[in-house]
Protein backbone atom coordinates (compact mmCIF):
# COMPACT_ATOMS: atom_id res chain seq x y z
CA UNK A 1 0.00 0.00 0.00
CA UNK A 2 3.30 2.39 0.04
CA UNK A 3 3.60 2.48 -3.77
CA UNK A 4 2.21 5.37 -4.46
CA UNK A 5 3.62 7.48 -1.41
CA UNK A 6 6.34 10.24 -2.46
CA UNK A 7 8.74 10.93 -0.06
CA UNK A 8 9.41 14.09 -0.41
CA UNK A 9 11.71 14.16 2.84
CA UNK A 10 13.99 11.38 2.14
CA UNK A 11 17.27 12.49 0.15
CA UNK A 12 16.47 9.78 -2.63
CA UNK A 13 17.16 12.11 -5.22
CA UNK A 14 21.06 13.59 -4.17
CA UNK A 15 23.77 11.04 -5.31
CA UNK A 16 27.15 11.58 -3.67
CA UNK A 17 29.88 12.63 -5.32
CA UNK A 18 31.90 9.97 -4.36
CA UNK A 19 29.30 7.65 -6.18
CA UNK A 20 29.05 10.33 -8.86
CA UNK A 21 32.77 9.82 -9.97
CA UNK A 22 33.03 5.88 -9.49
CA UNK A 23 29.87 5.52 -12.03
CA UNK A 24 30.87 7.99 -15.02
CA UNK A 25 34.66 6.69 -14.65
CA UNK A 26 32.63 3.12 -14.86
CA UNK A 27 30.50 3.84 -17.83
CA UNK A 28 32.93 6.25 -19.38
CA UNK A 29 31.07 9.31 -18.92
CA UNK A 30 28.85 8.27 -21.75
CA UNK A 31 25.45 7.15 -22.03
CA UNK A 32 25.00 3.58 -21.51
CA UNK A 33 21.88 2.86 -23.44
CA UNK A 34 21.87 -0.33 -25.76
CA UNK A 35 19.14 0.02 -28.10
CA UNK A 36 17.39 -2.94 -30.13
CA UNK A 37 20.32 -3.46 -32.65
CA UNK A 38 22.76 -3.88 -29.65
CA UNK A 39 24.03 -0.54 -30.14
CA UNK A 40 25.04 1.82 -27.42
CA UNK A 41 24.06 5.18 -27.44
CA UNK A 42 27.44 6.56 -26.23
CA UNK A 43 26.52 10.00 -26.43
CA UNK A 44 27.83 12.83 -23.87
CA UNK A 45 24.98 15.40 -24.67
CA UNK A 46 23.37 16.11 -20.85
CA UNK A 47 24.15 13.34 -19.29
CA UNK A 48 21.98 12.34 -16.14
CA UNK A 49 21.98 9.33 -13.45
CA UNK A 50 19.57 7.14 -14.08
CA UNK A 51 18.56 4.86 -11.17
CA UNK A 52 18.37 1.15 -12.98
CA UNK A 53 15.75 0.09 -10.42
CA UNK A 54 13.76 3.00 -9.63
CA UNK A 55 14.08 4.38 -6.33
CA UNK A 56 10.36 4.58 -6.50
CA UNK A 57 10.42 0.68 -6.96
CA UNK A 58 12.98 0.24 -3.71
CA UNK A 59 15.92 0.55 -6.00
CA UNK A 60 19.44 2.44 -3.85
CA UNK A 61 21.87 5.29 -4.72
CA UNK A 62 24.23 2.75 -5.01
CA UNK A 63 27.29 2.52 -7.46
CA UNK A 64 25.70 -0.85 -8.77
CA UNK A 65 22.05 0.49 -9.22
CA UNK A 66 22.80 3.67 -11.44
CA UNK A 67 24.42 4.19 -15.15
CA UNK A 68 24.72 7.12 -17.21
CA UNK A 69 22.22 7.96 -19.21
CA UNK A 70 22.29 10.99 -21.88
CA UNK A 71 18.83 13.21 -21.09
CA UNK A 72 16.57 11.92 -23.82
CA UNK A 73 17.52 8.42 -22.97
CA UNK A 74 16.63 9.10 -18.94
CA UNK A 75 13.15 10.13 -20.08
CA UNK A 76 12.73 7.20 -22.32
CA UNK A 77 13.77 4.83 -20.15
CA UNK A 78 11.53 6.68 -16.68
CA UNK A 79 8.43 6.36 -18.92
CA UNK A 80 8.96 3.17 -20.17
CA UNK A 81 9.92 1.46 -16.51
CA UNK A 82 7.60 3.83 -14.36
CA UNK A 83 5.07 4.04 -16.77
CA UNK A 84 4.52 0.07 -16.84
CA UNK A 85 4.73 -0.26 -13.23
CA UNK A 86 2.43 2.98 -12.57
CA UNK A 87 -0.03 1.53 -14.38
CA UNK A 88 -0.08 -2.02 -13.21
CA UNK A 89 -0.15 -0.80 -9.64
CA UNK A 90 -3.39 1.40 -10.77
CA UNK A 91 -5.44 -1.75 -11.97
ZN1 LIG B 1 21.60 8.06 -24.90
Amino acid sequence: MKCRSQRTDAPTRAIPDAIRQQVLARDGAACTFVGADGKRCGSTWRLEFDHVIPVALGGETSVENLRVLCRAHNQFEAERVLGSEYQRAAT
